[in-house]
């Protein structure tokens, strides 16, 4: 319901300390609009953005007041545009502050900080967390829905390293979640993923130092595919926790398929290079390119922003390497793609998974995916100027490809991921910890305030 009426909205804009932003309004379309273009005609009727914890409780109370919907926007990167609404939109990018302490490896980080705030405030004391691949992602929602990153298999997921939080409720009410404190939000914030049951204020995560480290980039012709994802896998399956890989397949427009093994090792090149050895041994790749790197360069290399554009992922987790004939399958899709004006074009991408992620009991938080091997994720993309028919070919032919590679995965699916068009998100997000998410759901946020299209409880 958006009930509010030009008086409501001045009274807001009265209220809060930070800007109230309308449509047509300066900033009102950065502050609002979605990183996924496919969700770029959600326009909201207002924006706050908030300057203080004060505004986040008036934006708060005036939305229950008016009846209108709000929805909290950090990094504004959900693959879904669950951060955008037609009603208000919270704006938390100005509550960006972080602070690390290197003497006791805490930091903490405001709600609305980003990927890049917190490199920026980790670095001079040469230590981390799982961070994710995206500058401008937010660490909000990095770390509500579990949050990977090429060190998680070394360091676990973001969410692991989350010690405590504070989180405003539907009431206005500030709750620490901690071991002791709210334990049970404590669990739900690591995994349950954002906009469910509160506005997170900060995080306080415990990182660690970090070593001097080795990047490897290895491309192939699409036509060594087979021989690329037999080796890569292989590799990975024996690889030491400090080795992540993203080991992928894409096309776009009318050119050939590439493979490509982008990857991180926690240690030197010499050692990175023996154990891409037999890799190497098996298929020569086009492009090779490994070498040493500080942690910070490193960092940079894998540093990766999609292009702007819509798109769709589906996900799904494998506990053992795609075989060959699920490798061809995949290939042959590709082959068939409908294409469309997007570079980023299409494919299927594998990450590595396993080491510390899965040490973690699936019930100890919520972020249940504990036991696979890789993280399968599948898109396809396309512009603001393909028609509707070009838009529908895609999504059929992404849910073809998820069908062709399903034998081989199981039904769970990655949260953070989000992908709107999953039907059973309940089980495929958190499968055995869905009761009691929707039961802690139910304590802090009874009247369901807190919503969007797979909100928990919903
Ligand atoms: C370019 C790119 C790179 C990425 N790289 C990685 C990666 O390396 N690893 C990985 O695991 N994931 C990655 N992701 C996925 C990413 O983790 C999710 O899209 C995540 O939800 C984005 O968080 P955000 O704060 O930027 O998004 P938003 O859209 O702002 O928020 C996501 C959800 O959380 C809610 N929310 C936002 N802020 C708060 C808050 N303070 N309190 C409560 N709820 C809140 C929103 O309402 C929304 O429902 C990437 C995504 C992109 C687009």
């Amino acid at each position: 319901m958006n009930g509010a009426s030009e008086a409501d909205w001045q009274r807001l804009e009265k209220t809060v300390a930070g800007r109230v932003l309308r449509p047509g309004d300066a900033g009102f379309r950065e502050s609002s609009t979605p990183f996924n273009t496919r969700y770029a005609s959600t326009t909201p009727n207002g924006v706050v953005s908030a300057a203080s914890h004060g505004d986040v409780r008036h934006a708060i109370e005036w939305a229950r007041d008016t009846g209108v919907g709000l929805v909290a926007r950090s990094g504004g990167h959900s693959y879904a545009g669950h951060s955008v609404n037609t009603g208000l939109v919270l704006d938390l990018s100005a509550l960006n502050t972080v602070v690390a302490d290197g003497s006791t490896g805490l930091v903490t980080a405001a709600g609305g900080a980003r990927m890049a705030d917190v490199y920026a405030a980790i670095q001079p004391h040469e230590m981390a967390f799982a961070l994710g691949n995206g500058a401008s992602v937010g660490i909000a929602g990095l770390a509500l829905g579990g949050g990977s990153s090429s060190t998680s298999r070394k360091l676990g997921l973001t969410a692991d390293a989350l010690v405590r939080t504070t989180l405003m409720t539907a009431e206005g009410e500030v709750l620490t979640c901690d071991a002791q404190e709210n334990p049970d939000l404590y669990w739900a914030c690591r995994g349950g993923g954002g906009g469910n049951f509160g506005i997170n204020l900060s995080f306080t995560f415990r990182a660690t130092a970090v070593p001097d480290v080795s990047t490897c980039l290895l491309l192939w012709d699409g036509a060594d595919a087979p021989a690329a994802f037999a080796a890569v896998q292989e590799a990975a399956r024996h690889a030491p926790d400090e080795f992540s890989v993203r080991l992928g397949v894409a096309a776009a427009g009318g050119s050939h398929p590439v493979v490509s093994a982008v990857g991180l090792h926690l240690g030197p090149a010499s050692e990175l290079r023996e154990l891409l050895a037999p890799v190497l041994a098996a298929t020569r790749p086009v492009r090779e390119d490994i070498a040493d790197r500080t942690f910070w360069e490193a960092k940079d290399y894998l540093l990766h922003e999609t292009s702007a554009g819509a798109f769709a992922v589906r996900t799904n987790f494998a506990a053992e390497p795609l075989p060959p004939e699920a490798v061809a399958a995949v290939m042959s899709r590709l082959a068939g793609r409908p294409g469309s004006g997007n570079p980023d074009g299409c494919g299927l991408a594998l990450y590595t998974w396993g080491g510390a992620i899965n040490r973690v009991a699936p019930a100890d938080t919520a972020f249940v995916h504990r036991d696979a091997q890789f993280l399968v994720s599948m898109d396809t993309s396309w512009t603001e100027q393909d028609g509707p028919d070009t838009v529908a070919a895609n999504l059929r032919w992404l849910a073809g490809l998820q069908e062709e590679v399903a034998p081989y995965v199981g039904v769970g699916a990655y949260q953070n991921f989000i992908d709107p068009d999953l039907p059973d998100w309940r089980t495929a997000y958190y499968g055995a910890n869905y009761p009691r998410l929707v039961e802690i759901k139910k304590r802090v946020d009874p009247d369901g305030f807190f919503t969007f299209g797979q909100g928990i409880g919903s």
